[in-house]
């Protein structure tokens, strides 16, 4: 048993596709035009996995107290390259330098390190970084029922799609440059009629594809998050990504009414 492929990409999303370790910033995602990032990053468990028994070898800080859903739950584990993940597993070095504690108030920073550049980017989202993270756009055939939204408030929508502070937070920062997102679209939508549909209709279909695999309420916005990220390496981008799906997520285009 390991952690879910959904555990795992919300982990590769909190931790900005980037090595946790500090001093390592190793680029866990290439970059990716194509809209499909490559996952090179490893979701390391910081409780070891396995006890010795049998043909594996006893893992780097094994807690027997500890259940196989609680190793593989997303709070005991770490997003690392190849080389810190060997780092810290190693037996008894790694292990000794790398003790629980230690590794959860690493990742801890980590995830708020990258929560407050993405935040701080926003301020950086014009009508460049608007065009490059949504480029994946104009290949999209608008197939997917997008009829029938009816306006709601904000606080309302977040409240039935079960969101956290931390996502609350993301959003509210993201709806300062949502007015910059409206105007972009508006401007292409004047060469290119279709355009929102598209872009609606692109997101929608990751939409529903997750909720097919049961994801739902934070886990659900932070995975759109990532979608919306597209794989982009450059800070500016990642965040217009973002500000495009608080956009729609504003004007009731994607999640729940
Ligand atoms: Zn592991
Ligand atoms: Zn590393």
């Amino acid at each position: 048993m390991s952690a879910t492929y959904a555990t795992k990409l919300l982990l590769a999303f909190r931790s900005g596709d980037t090595c946790a370790m500090p001093g390592c910033n190793c680029k866990l995602t290439p970059d990716s035009d194509s809209g499909y990032p490559i996952n090179v990053g490893e979701a390391a468990h910081i409780a070891g996995e396995h006890n010795g028994d049998g043909k594996k070898k006893r893992s780097a800080r094994y807690d027997p107290s500890m259940t196989d859903e609680q190793r593989n739950h997303y709070n005991n584990l770490i997003y690392l390259c190849s080389t810190c993940h060997t780092t810290i597993d190693a037996i008894p070095h790694g292990e000794n330098a790398y003790p629980v504690e230690r590794l959860h108030k690493i990742k801890a920073k980590h995830e708020e390190k990258v929560r407050q550049a993405m935040l701080d980017a926003f301020a950086d989202v014009g009508f460049p970084e608007l065009e490059e993270a949504t480029r994946w756009a104009t290949t999209i055939q608008p197939s997917v029922v997008t009829t029938d939204y009816s306006l709601l408030g904000l606080d309302d929508k977040i409240k039935k799609n079960d969101l956290d502070d931390d996502a609350r937070g993301v959003i509210a920062m993201g709806l300062g440059v949502a007015s910059e997102v409206s105007r972009y679209i508006e401007s292409v939508a004047q060469t290119d009629a279709e355009f929102p549909e598209r872009l609606k209709a692109g997101f929608l279909e990751e939409y529903w594809c997750l909720k097919k695999e049961g994801i739902k309420g934070g886990d659900l916005f932070e995975l759109m998050c990532r979608f919306a990220q597209r794989g982009f390496t450059r800070q500016a981008q990642r965040s217009a990504g973002l500000a495009v799906l608080i956009h729609l997520f504003e004007t009731c285009e994607v999640f729940e009414k």
